[in-house]
């Protein structure tokens, strides 16, 4: 009721939400209430969440922020869905955010952009900003997002609050409805590190029904929050702050690196030396990727259809003219057109190269240094509508982020300090299938 409350308060400004359904969301209460009093309560068991609108919720509207999808009601439950249910969180509502998880500010949804709880007139970040902002102003205790190339990190950043993209395969993509499928990954945003390895717990573990689902003994991410920094090798990749970098951001990140040093971390300059390509090879690979997986809405088994079509190449052009907003035709065009024969080898060929020596990179870090700690994002929070005619300023955003996920790491942003009253984002790098160490190493910070 609180949450519900809250939500009616002030998601009239905000718009996080693209659907809230109270009348479930009550029901589940409930059943919550019986659980606790009968003694068999789950590790979640009656706490408020949201989920962002990519994942499949059986019986209610999942839109992944499209008018594609706009009457489209899932048959069946995400993985991630079914999981955080059975440990006992009570599902409020969808999340707004980037259409098809395309976009770092919001602004690219059906529904129109969401509002930074800190600053209204500024963007949450995407492509999970709703569920970011959520979190933030306090209407749900945590939430799901997805990050293909930073879309948990970037609005944890803008937010203030914390979000971890896991190893690629550790969280199941069943259900989740597939963007850049070799990058795509779910995870947790909550107001801690403790809160996300509490629902990292659930969410984690191999699902048969995913073939890129790790098989993994499972973990509890909670027992090692106490360990201690002591000693922690963290590498500083002198690449994250060079041009580019505000400079009242990089103070935040030094100062949050002095205070790992007082607890007794170490500090070691490293160096990425590919991230500026990251930008190129995911914006190669992204929409190479997504332009086949886009490529079933074809108004016949399901999403936007056209009126009254005159043959079947229309029903196809215009349902797909219709159904996608801008930036999911623009990347559908440029992931075609890398595609195509004679253009194969230049762009995705080559991008793929790139992305295999940007993962060498980190391999070799990882020989000296335990984690990379950096800035999550270039900026603060930007203002609604300063780079949405300008999709390479906005696709410069992601600097820091994209090359976490083309070498399938895990990563997480935590809340550093303010730049100008705004939050600013501190981006922890881990070793695969070492959530636990960041997890630890973000928990001693708060
Ligand atoms: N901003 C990046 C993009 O637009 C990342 C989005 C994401 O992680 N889903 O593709």
């Amino acid at each position: 009721e609180a949450a519900l409350g809250r939500i009616n308060a002030l998601d009239g400004e905000l718009n996080c939400f693209i659907t809230v359904d109270s009348a479930a969301a009550m029901r589940e209460a409930k059943a919550a209430d019986e659980r606790l009093s009968n003694g068999s309560p789950g590790p979640l068991t009656g706490i408020p969440i949201a989920h962002k609108d990519i994942f499949c919720t059986s019986g209610l509207r999942t839109s992944c922020g499209s008018r594609m999808l706009d009457g489209f009601t899932p048959p069946y439950d995400a993985t991630v869905v079914e999981r955080l249910r059975s440990a006992g969180a009570v599902l409020i509502g969808k999340t707004n955010m980037d259409e098809f998880a395309m976009g770092s500010s919001n602004e690219n949804s059906f529904y129109g952009p969401c509002a930074n709880p800190w600053d209204l007139s500024r963007v949450p970040g995407g492509s999970s900003g709703g569920s970011a902002a959520a979190v933030a102003a306090g209407l749900i205790s945590a939430a799901t997002g997805t990050d293909t190339g930073g879309s948990i990190r970037q609005p944890a950043a803008f937010c203030g609050i914390t979000g971890l993209k896991p190893s690629y395969g550790l969280v199941s993509r069943l259900g989740m409805i597939a963007y850049a499928s070799s990058l795509d990954q779910g995870g947790p945003m909550a107001r801690s590190a403790e809160d996300c390895a509490v629902l990292l717990n659930a969410m984690a573990g191999h699902d048969a029904r995913d073939s890129t689902s790790a098989q993994r003994t499972p973990e509890n991410y909670c027992d090692g929050l106490n360990s201690t920094v002591e000693g922690l090798r963290i590498g500083v990749p002198k690449e994250y702050f060079g041009e580019g970098l505000d400079g009242s951001v990089a103070k935040v990140i030094e100062a949050a690196l002095k205070e790992y040093e007082a607890m007794g971390a170490t500090l070691h300059e490293i160096s990425l030396p590919r991230t500026a390509l990251s930008i190129p090879a995911y914006y190669v690979i992204a929409p190479a990727e997504a332009s086949t997986n886009l490529s079933r809405y074809d108004g016949v088994r399901y999403g936007h259809r056209c009126d009254e079509p005159r043959d079947l190449e229309d029903l196809y052009t215009r349902s797909r003219e219709e159904g996608f907003g801008d930036e999911v035709q623009r990347r559908i065009l440029v992931g075609t057109y890398a595609l195509s024969s004679g253009y194969y080898d230049a762009y995705y060929k080559k991008a793929q190269q790139v992305r295999r020596l940007i993962a060498g990179d980190f391999s070799s870090a990882f020989e000296s240094v335990d984690i990379i700690a950096g800035p999550t994002t270039p900026g603060v929070a930007f203002e609604l509508g300063s780079k949405t005619s300008d999709p390479t300023a906005m696709y410069l955003e992601d600097i820091y982020t994209l090359s976490v996920n083309l070498a399938g790491l895990p990563a997480m942003s935590l809340p550093a300090g303010f730049s100008n009253g705004l939050p600013v984002g501190l981006q922890l790098i881990g070793r695969h299938f070492e959530e636990a160490r960041l997890l630890a190493a973000a928990h001693q910070f708060q």
